[in-house]
């Protein structure tokens, strides 16, 4: 079932969306060359708690950061590490939730380490592009698949791929609600979107195949080919009128 939120839901949804939105533009200026992940995860713990929320996936199914850290092939779930050391021309995933008064923010960007290749610059604009892409179908009257296929059109038409084992969700009080939202059609339309709902809209896109696995340490997912992978989320709510972003500022 799609648990449909109130005003007065969405407006405290919207601060911990908020947290999380301030939080992307507070990392943007610690990610350099030189820097651990490690030192990013101390910075997100500090600067969450400090807004009297707590990180979502601290603990969450026992993983142990306040962060998710994923570098060049690495798709989703790194986990922070003072051995995992940024290095000029890199990309990393940050994928961060806060939960402030019951509520989840949820939201995710690839940044450059110092400057990238051209090639690399194109598949985080790919990955951006797909997720507001998504986010324009999130309207009332649209269906589930609208959003799906709008991310796996603009991947694909710029020669990526979509990742297929992972999907966006909705949220609200729990992390992961229903539904699950896979970036790619899968020949059924879903459910019909209404006001009130809020999703987690997050494309994971890869340079070459859209296959992954997950390394021993039982998290850490990356590209099965090895090439780069970018992932780009935001918490959505379909409202009445436009769709609102609570994960940007
Ligand atoms: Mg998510």
């Amino acid at each position: 079932m799609i648990l449909i939120k109130s005003q007065n839901e969405i407006a405290q949804m919207r601060q911990a969306g908020r947290i999380v939105a301030e939080f992307l533009e507070a990392i943007r200026e610690k990610i350099r060359p030189g820097i651990s992940t490690a030192e990013l995860d101390a910075f997100a713990y500090a600067f969450i708690t400090k807004r009297n929320a707590r990180p979502a996936f601290k603990g969450y199914r026992g993983f142990p950061a306040s962060l998710c850290t994923s570098i060049n092939s690495e798709v989703v779930h790194g986990i922070p590490s003072p051995k995992r050391i940024l290095k000029e021309g890199d990309i990393i995933s940050i994928d961060v939730g806060a939960i402030h008064n019951g509520f989840v923010g949820d939201g995710a960007w690839t940044f450059p380490v110092g400057r990238v290749s051209d090639e690399t610059q194109r598949l985080l604009d790919a990955t951006e592009g797909a997720l507001m892409a998504a986010i324009a179908q999130a309207r009332v009257g649209k269906y589930l698949e609208d959003i799906s296929g709008a991310v796996q059109d603009y991947a694909e038409a710029r020669g990526y791929a979509v990742v297929r084992e992972y999907v966006g969700h909705g949220v609200g009080r729990s992390m992961h609600e229903e539904p699950q939202i896979p970036n790619y059609r899968q020949g059924k339309r879903g459910p019909q979107l209404r006001p009130g709902m809020v999703l987690a809209i997050e494309p994971m896109v890869n340079q070459g195949v859209w296959q992954t696995r997950t390394l021993r340490d039982k998290w850490t997912v990356v590209t099965q080919d090895g090439k780069l992978s970018a992932h780009f989320e935001h918490t959505v709510a379909v409202t009445e009128g436009e769709p609102e972003i609570l994960t940007r500022l």
